[in-house]
């Protein structure tokens, strides 16, 4: 190892209860080195977060260290005074969180809080902070810094935010940087061009960065050593590649198998869906003194049909109108025009966020005997008999019945709330990231849940997702789409082997570490991506696209198809409707 930089031996951590200490994390040796990018995965309650905030001094008061010493180049970090905390924390190590919105001060300027640890740490004047934090924000890739310090963290995006976190922790150029989950809350694109960044910094500067991630795929990209911690416990350590690859513990095996490369096939032809040229708006508020209500267009001229036992997935970024078409579909909205036919079917819908379509005063058993009353099925003792069954069928016991939702985890709530979509007996559920805000393992087992009960059920799913690994996984066919336009639709194996559009060829590099880049014929994530445009003037990835030409602003291109005779492969790309190909020269 290059030389010993953060140095953890024997940390324990414990929290008071009634029956005693709960040890959160338990003997954890872990070394990084000068320079090095250390990973810890796991998933939540496995003690990765605990362990980094320990490092950070940053654990809440009822925690206990027990026992372990925490030492950063050679000086103790444990039962050292807030004072001297201060002189270290922002000048020899920072740390970026998860959700930057809560760990930047809303009413302070973003300028004031990336300066902070300049004014503590240095004796820069005024004008000389302001000009070291616009160098800072201009480095992580962020457009008119002179104008961004004066603005607050409510008014730039997700993605510009987490950038401006970057920004503070190392514009003290840091020996140690602290990055918990830092991607996890962002779109893939973005995700992707957020890990770029950290590992441009990590060249440039040569900082040390301690990775926490629950995200596997995420370390293999980023990370040289990996440690697993299971239950407080670090159950296995070592070079990240190797052991994602070859795992040899029983949990990182289960870890690395959560997501089986399992590819789908559908043969039927029975439609239960056919959607024909949807334009879908969204009414904002009507101005005062104007009768006309004002309409956003937000989904452009959608055409496609779902078969019978299909699933159907369909990516894009956020704003590109997946969700707005889920909704549409399921009746929640009315503003739209063009043609919808649903073969009698009534669609369910499976939210993200199940805690939000479970009523927190019912029990689990009367949510889910509701639908069955709706139905009209008037015998209690019947309700209740499918009530048990469903709680069987979706993999929890029937006494479930008896417990509120909030009484159940993340992934007991989401199988819940796939449960309810089907109690009225219902084909056609359209799942909207129905596992975007679980764990790993359990994001594993709520998709095997999903893909039992579509074979044992014949159901048909539209599977919405941001997530290209649990789309290839799930899916049967593919539609990206592209500011409320499909942009491409093919067969699963035929987008994912032969990606054609330049903007789903770019969602796809986003996922590829880094070896397969050098590999593959494929399209680098711009650092910096320009504002999206809007469309009705050319093609509406225009402004990202680095193919683009003029002709692709004379109008919006059609969808072309290049598939083979029962296949179809459509994209919406001006050059491949002229026949062209891209190439890694071009
Ligand atoms: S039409 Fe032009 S701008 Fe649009 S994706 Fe194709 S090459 Fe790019």
């Amino acid at each position: 190892m290059d030389k010993e930089l953060l140095k953890i031996e024997n940390l324990t951590i414990g929290f008071p209860t009634k029956s005693g200490i709960h040890t959160v994390v338990d003997h954890v040796n872990l070394e990084v080195g000068k320079g090095e990018i250390v990973g810890i995965v796991g998933e939540s309650g496995s003690g990765k977060s605990m362990t980094s905030l320990a490092v950070m001094g940053l654990l809440s008061e009822e925690a206990q260290v027990s026992e372990g010493s925490i030492q950063l180049n050679g000086q103790e970090l444990l039962g050292m005074s807030r004072e001297e905390r201060r002189k270290i924390q922002g000048k020899n190590m920072s740390m970026i969180f998860q959700e930057p919105m809560t760990s930047l001060n809303p009413v302070m300027k973003i300028g004031t809080q990336v300066g902070e640890s300049l004014k503590l740490h240095t004796d820069l004047d005024k004008e000389a902070i302001r000009g070291r934090v616009i160098e800072a924000l201009a480095s992580v890739g962020l457009r008119n810094p002179e104008l961004l310090v004066d603005q607050y963290p409510h008014e730039i995006s997700g993605g510009m935010r987490q950038r401006v976190m970057i920004a503070m922790a190392i514009i003290n150029h840091p020996d140690l940087i602290i990055a918990d989950e830092p991607t996890t809350a962002l779109d893939v694109t973005v995700q992707a061009q957020i890990l770029n960044l950290l590992k441009k910094i990590h060249r440039d500067t040569g900082s040390s960065i301690l990775f926490i991630s629950h995200d596997l795929n995420v370390i293999k990209e980023v990370c040289q050593k990996v440690v697993v911690m299971y239950k407080g416990v670090i159950v296995e350590r070592g070079d990240a590649k190797e052991v994602l690859k070859h795992p040899k513990h029983e949990y990182t095996r289960k870890l690395v198998a959560s997501m089986p490369d399992q590819v789908r096939k559908s043969q039927n032809t029975k439609k239960l869906l056919e959607v024909q040229d949807l334009n879908v708006y969204y009414k904002e508020n009507k101005k005062l003194f104007s009768s006309k209500d004002k309409r956003k267009h937000i989904i452009h001229g959608m055409s496609f049909d779902l078969y019978e036992g299909e699933i159907l997935g369909v990516v894009g970024e956020s704003g590109c109108g997946k969700s707005t078409l889920a909704k549409t579909i399921v009746g929640l909205n009315r503003e739209y025009d063009g043609k919808l036919e649903m073969d009698h079917l009534k669609p369910q819908m499976v939210f993200q966020d199940p805690f939000s379509s479970l009523n927190p005063a019912r029990k689990i058993g009367w949510i889910l005997e509701e639908p069955l009353k709706l139905k009209g099925i008037k015998d209690k003792k019947q309700r209740k008999e499918l009530v048990n069954q469903m709680l069987t069928e979706i993999g929890l016991d029937p006494s479930f019945a008896n417990r509120y939702a909030r009484e159940l985890s993340g992934g007991q709530r989401q199988r819940i709330s796939i449960g309810l979509s089907l109690m009225r007996g219902e084909k056609l559920i359209i799942a909207d990231e129905p596992v975007s805000a679980l764990d790993v393992t359990v994001q594993s087992q709520i998709l095997r849940l999903l893909l039992k009960l579509h074979d044992e059920k014949n159901l048909t799913y539209m599977f919405i997702s941001h997530d290209l690994n649990v789309v290839h996984h799930m899916c049967h066919r593919v539609i990206v789409m592209y500011l409320g336009r499909i942009v491409e639709m093919a067969d699963v194996d035929e987008l994912y082997d032969h990606p054609c559009h330049p903007y789903t060829r770019m969602l796809f590099d986003s996922i590829l570490t880094d070896e397969e880049k050098e590999t593959t014929d494929s399209i680098t994530v711009n650092e910096i991506l320009p504002e999206t445009v809007d469309g009705d003037g050319g093609c509406p990835f225009y402004g990202r696209c680095r193919y683009a030409g003029e002709n692709c602003l004379s109008e919006v291109p059609t969808l072309t198809d290049i598939g083979t005779p029962g296949h179809p492969h459509l994209v919406r790309c001006e050059r491949i409707a002229y026949g062209e190909k891209y190439t890694a020269a071009d």
